[in-house]
């Protein structure tokens, strides 16, 4: 009998349909016929295809958006209606969790039990709050201090205005929820939206748009684009309506989104790499430590942005921790993502398979110590076995460079300082965490650490109320937290004599 979960009728329908671009609240072909395949991971097979925009498609979505934007329908509705209509959303999301969490395990490779936990789950936390959200946005009373014309009194104010047309581009780690991340502050500030998934992992926002329409979204204000990033993404991002570009990807992108704004000044959001450093200190609690740097490290077969994947550990305890890990990673089991007891699914492409072969492949050739867990299965699924790099030297390109796989390097230092020096010492700075028992080490490392977030004795861990956002080469702005709006809104200053 097959472990693996059996695919929903609804699933089936929606992967045979002939998907096209989701634009002005309907279904609308693109003007070239050329597909995209879409794979199932763990398979290796074709199971989808998706339209591939030109930028004269990106056109029509992005003057759909900028009408809706001006007309009002949505910007100008009172908020507590917009309120209503997302939390609406997020209902419709709920009740077709299942579906959605099965289209994301198929076309991205995860765990259903992560799609049905993160995608869905988180996801539907993130949508009620930033639904919240709407019936906050607040201005200021401002005392000031003109001093003319002579008896001219003044009252003043700043209120916040939505910027306008936003286009989100989107990577293929979490389609669902980082694509979610983009819609609905969007959605929550009065904007309106030009939304690209990756072209690798686009069929869970199609699905979702049409349940914002279902919800209420009026026409023209959520709309997809499926295609490359070099047409679809670089039109979109270019189009002189878009007032604002929310971007999540890899740095490499990131900067030629960065370089094309600033051509136009278009407000940015990056949310990009990183090389993430977690340092254990001997009075640790080591249990804990493994439990916790395991999820951290191998979650998403370490496709995430925050995983931790330079471990710095104190001498006195090294030996001890990485016999642990090591017993863990061959503790793993290996299968697909419809397969709720497989710890580790195969990753979502094969070029993205070939490339992290090709970082192991330069360690090995420079004879590194390398601990990998149980054999991956037969097939043309997309696995790599989980692997632990013990004490890498510094020329190798794992040691330095986002690898966003499931390799993790351990790494021995004398002390926390010699680990704290490491750790700070990346081009990146999303994230990091310390793991000690002390008060004063979890003080003082989290201050020094030079990371947008820095956990203690935990990692990878957030929350809608946490801002979230990279320093360095990880990217510009924050998601997430009280003052999400604020990136999808201008402040307006108004000053009245009387
Ligand atoms: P990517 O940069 O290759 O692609 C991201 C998106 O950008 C895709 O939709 C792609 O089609 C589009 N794109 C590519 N070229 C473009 C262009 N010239 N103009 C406009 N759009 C373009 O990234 P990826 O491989 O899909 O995702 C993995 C990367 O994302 C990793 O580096 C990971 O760290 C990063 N990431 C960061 C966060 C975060 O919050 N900081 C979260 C998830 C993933």
């Amino acid at each position: 009998m097959s472990s693996q979960v059996a695919v929903l009728e609804s699933v089936q329908r929606f992967l045979n349909r002939q998907h096209g671009l989701f634009i002005d609240g309907q279904w609308v072909a693109a003007s070239s016929e050329q597909r995209l395949a879409i794979f199932d991971p763990a398979s290796g097979q074709q199971i989808s295809s998706t339209a591939d925009a030109s930028a004269g498609d990106v056109d029509l979505a992005v003057m759909s958006a900028w009408r809706a934007f001006d007309d009002g329908r949505w910007s100008a509705m009172l908020p507590a209606m917009r309120e209503r209509i997302l939390l609406r959303f997020a209902d419709l999301v709920e009740q077709h969790g299942e579906e959605l969490a099965q289209l994301e395990t198929l076309e991205q490779g995860k765990s259903i039990t992560i799609s049905r936990a993160f995608e869905v789950g988180c996801t539907l936390n993130w949508m009620r709050y930033t639904a919240g959200l709407t019936t906050k946005i607040t201005g200021q009373t401002l005392d000031v201090s003109i001093p003319m014309p002579e008896g001219a009194r003044y009252q003043a104010w700043t209120r916040k205005q939505p910027v306008g047309v936003v286009a989100g581009i989107v990577p293929w780690n979490f389609p669902l929820m980082i694509g979610i991340w983009k819609v609905m502050p969007a959605l929550a500030a009065g904007c309106s939206i030009v939304i690209k998934p990756s072209e690798t992992t686009p069929l869970t926002l199609l699905r979702v748009a049409e349940l914002a329409c279902e919800a209420g979204v009026p026409p023209g204000v959520f709309n997809v684009v499926t295609g490359s990033g070099a047409v679809c993404g670089a039109a979109l991002t270019t189009h002189p309506r878009v007032a604002k570009v929310s971007f999540t990807g890899s740095t490499a992108t990131g900067k030629q989104i960065a370089r094309v704004a600033a051509d136009r000044l278009t407000r940015v959001t990056l949310e990009l790499g990183g090389k993430n450093p977690a340092i254990v200190l001997k009075d640790a609690d080591l249990q804990q430590v493994v439990a916790g740097l395991m999820t951290g490290s191998f979650l998403n077969q370490g496709q995430v942005c925050a995983a931790s994947s330079r471990i710095y550990i104190e001498a006195p305890i090294f030996e001890k921790l990485t016999e642990a890990f090591a017993g863990a990673v061959q503790s793993l089991s290996v299968g697909p993502g419809m397969d709720p007891g497989a710890m580790i699914n195969p990753l979502v492409s094969h070029s993205h398979q070939q490339k992290v072969a090709s970082y192991l492949e330069d360690a090995r050739q420079q004879h590194a110590e390398i601990v990998q867990g149980n054999r991956v299965p037969d097939g043309n699924g997309f696995y790599i076995a989980p692997t632990l790099v013990i004490n890498p030297a510094a020329s190798l390109k794992l040691a330095r460079e986002e690898v966003f796989g499931p390799v993790v390097n351990l790494i021995r230092v004398a002390d926390g300082e010699e680990a704290l020096r490491l750790a700070n010492d990346s081009e990146y700075g999303l994230t990091a965490s310390v793991w000690t028992a002390g008060l004063n080490n979890a003080m003082s490392y989290s201050q020094r650490l030079q990371a947008g977030t820095v956990w203690v004795n935990s990692h990878t861990l957030i929350d809608a109320n946490l801002p979230f956002g990279g320093m360095k080469q990880s990217g510009t702005g924050r998601d997430f937290g009280p003052d999400w709006l604020d990136a999808y809104t201008e402040t307006k200053s108004v000053c009245i004599r009387y």
